[in-house]
């Protein structure tokens, strides 16, 4: 009865132990913040902290053709787009680490790669 009650007790220190582990691996690989940058050809156009992002559509253009950022709710996602695959819009609201390409228009939304590199780049 009691070497039982043991086992349990070892059992339920352990899961919570795993769940605390697996928790805090999920925080280290979630993308830092909340601030995201559309980038054209390797330059930043906006940069946005979707914590305090108000709704808002943006234009970007593009050797004629036009794109649409979308930021509601504290998302961003490619609202409208010219490119002929729309692979941009289809990918949806930006939720990961995986960045938004609209490669017609050399767009790229991505989450900002972490605060130290925005730092460095701000000297
Ligand atoms: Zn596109």
């Amino acid at each position: 009865m009691m070497s039982r009650r043991v086992r349990i007790l070892l059992i339920a220190v352990a899961v919570i132990f795993l769940v605390g582990v697996a928790g805090s691996f999920f925080v280290w690989n979630s993308p830092h913040g909340q601030v995201v940058q559309v980038v054209q050809d390797g330059r930043v156009l906006y940069t946005f902290d979707l914590s305090s992002q108000d709704d808002r559509t943006i234009q970007v253009e593009y050797d004629g053709r036009s794109n649409s950022i979308q930021t509601q709710d504290g998302r961003i996602r490619m609202l409208k787009a010219d490119c002929p695959d729309h692979t941009c819009i289809q990918m949806g609201w930006l939720n990961s680490a995986v960045p938004i390409v609209c490669l017609p228009s050399h767009l790229v939304i991505q989450f900002a790669p972490s605060h130290d590199s925005m730092d460095a780049a701000l000297r």
